[in-house]
């Protein structure tokens, strides 16, 4: 559904991804692994056009991307993106926050859009929290609202960069039983950035293995936790216990 070639990306004259090249399948699950300053959130937001990239190419259900920026907006509709820090629009209700992009974006009725809305809260829980300003809400609520922000524009693709980072551990079950369940239920192609990793092992399918901006490895990930390929992915994995 989605395939990376030679993606390089600089800032100034510092290069921080050199030669990505990977590919996502229709219902996928990939976890984006390695340490800080890897360059794992530089590439997931050069996958929707947060980040310009120097050169590579980007394809999507097979067509190559022609990076403008009324092909990024289409793209941000059917590639959806979580962050650590939820980016709710703080004077706006739950539901406001959630009917804006549908209306907006998409063009949808008011009533569709709530109507999508309700649905969606009530399937993470939160159906009494229309009303609600994301201040009165607490962090793992907040990322509960986020998901179901991205996911009312019906994207094909989910990206989540580190959507529990934030939070307090009694917060991330919740969370990330949602991205599960999207997973599972939903059969929900998704590329996941966590330091959970436990979780990334549950879910996912494969994992690619990023350090100084490259891609050390790609790999199944019942491979990938129990025998990792290189020795760097391996002292990772150690680090992280
Ligand atoms: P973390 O696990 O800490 O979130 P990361 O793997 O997501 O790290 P990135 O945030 O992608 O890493 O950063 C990769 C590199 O790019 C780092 O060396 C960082 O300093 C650099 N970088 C990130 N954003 C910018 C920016 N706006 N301008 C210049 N350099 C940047
Ligand atoms: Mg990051």
């Amino acid at each position: 559904i989605l395939r990376v070639e030679k993606l390089n990306k600089f800032y100034a004259k510092q290069q921080i991804l050199y030669d990505v090249d990977f590919s996502i399948a229709q219902g996928e699950v990939l976890a984006l692994l390695g340490p800080s300053g890897s360059g794992k959130s530089t590439l997931i937001r050069c996958l929707n056009g947060l980040e310009e990239f120097s050169t590579g190419d980007l394809f999507f259900d097979g067509q190559k991307m022609v990076p403008t920026e009324k092909n990024w907006q289409q793209i941000r509709q059917k590639i959806g993106m979580v962050f650590q820090s939820y980016d709710l629009f703080s004077n706006l209700t739950v539901l406001e926050n959630i009917v804006l992009g549908p209306i907006k974006v998409q063009k949808k009725s008011r009533s569709q859009a709530v109507q999508i809305a309700t649905r969606l809260l009530k399937r993470v829980g939160l159906a009494d929290y229309l009303q609600t300003y994301p201040r009165q809400l607490s962090g793992g609520q907040k990322q509960r609202i986020a998901i179901v922000r991205a996911l009312a524009l019906h994207p094909e693709v989910m990206l989540f960069d580190e959507v529990t980072a934030s939070l307090d551990p009694e917060m991330v079950r919740g969370v990330l039983e949602i991205i599960k369940e999207l997973s599972e239920k939903d059969n929900m192609t998704m590329i996941i950035v966590t330091h959970e990793m436990n979780f990334a092992e549950q879910i996912a399918d494969r994992v690619l293995f990023l350090e100084d901006g490259h891609i050390l490895e790609n790999t199944p990930s019942k491979q990938f936790f129990v025998n990792s390929q290189t020795e760097r992915a391996r002292e990772f994995l150690e680090s992280m216990k």
